[in-house]
Parts: structure tokens; C-alpha cells; sequence
């Protein structure tokens, strides 16, 4: 039976499901978002990796260094580059971050903060919720 939400990349071949509902959903505005996802800010949650399942496709993983200093793995599809979840996050051990818009059905799972908002750029308006200047504490 599949999992309550479900997602995928652009292309369809990579596909991955989960129960958990999401909880800690954040806007962040820090560099590595802005270049990883190619937008102003990205929008993630974490998964609890014991919950999250992939159903098809092959993902790759890009490992590197984040702003916070601490390693983590971006994964994405290697037929149509869509980024869809990162892994072994050196500040997050067993959690899976997927973004909002790889999910299939995104309405109703809304922000609750936003980090990071020294680097939220002056046209972006803020949300009406908790604001962060780096990682919320
Ligand atoms: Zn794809
Ligand atoms: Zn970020």
C-alpha cells in the first residue's frame, strides 16, 4: 500500500513515499539553498529515515559542506537534475530533508518559520511567521 504522501522529481524516475506528516516545514534563505535549488530560498522538512521509502529511480548524491560547517548529502535525479531530498546530515543523523515542491500533493502543508533571513534578499517579502536570522535555536 503506498505511504500517505508521495513524491517525485521533474522527470518522474525518481519516486519516494512517506507517513510522517510533516512537522518542521522552514523557508530558508542561506546561500546553499539559493544555489542548490537555484531559487531565493528553499522550502524543506525533515523525514524520519525509517519512514522514508524510495520507490524507483537511481538518485545521486552530491556531498558537501554547508554554510553551518557540517557535511550533508544532496541527492537528485541524474536523468533530469531536480533536487528532491537530502541525507546524511552530519546535524540531523536518521532524518531525510525533502523539499515541498517534489511532493505530489503540497497544498495544506505550510511553512512554520523562515532561517536564515540575513540572507533573505530585499525584495522578498517576509512571511507572517517566526523569523530566523540563522539556524532557529
Ligand atoms: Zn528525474
Ligand atoms: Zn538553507
Amino acid at each position: 500500500m503506498a505511504k500517505k504522501h508521495t513524491a517525485q522529481c521533474a522527470c518522474g524516475s525518481v519516486k519516494f513515499e512517506f507517513d510522517t506528516d510533516p512537522g518542521f516545514i522552514a523557508v530558508c534563505h542561506c546561500l546553499d539553498c539559493k544555489r542548490a535549488s537555484g531559487g531565493e530560498a528553499a522550502i524543506f522538512f525533515g523525514v524520519p529515515e525509517s519512514d522514508f521509502r524510495l520507490i524507483s529511480g537511481k538518485p545521486k548524491a552530491f556531498h558537501y559542506i554547508a554554510e553551518s560547517g557540517k557535511g550533508l548529502d544532496r541527492n537528485f535525479c541524474p536523468e533530469c537534475g531536480a533536487r528532491v531530498f537530502s541525507t546524511n546530515l552530519e546535524s540531523f543523523p536518521g532524518t531525510v530533508f525533502v523539499t515541498l515542491g517534489s511532493l505530489d500533493q503540497p497544498a495544506g502543508i505550510e511553512p512554520m518559520l523562515e532561517m536564515f533571513t540575513k540572507r533573505r534578499l530585499a525584495w522578498a517579502r517576509p512571511l507572517g511567521l517566526p523569523q530566523f536570522e540563522s539556524m532557529p535555536h
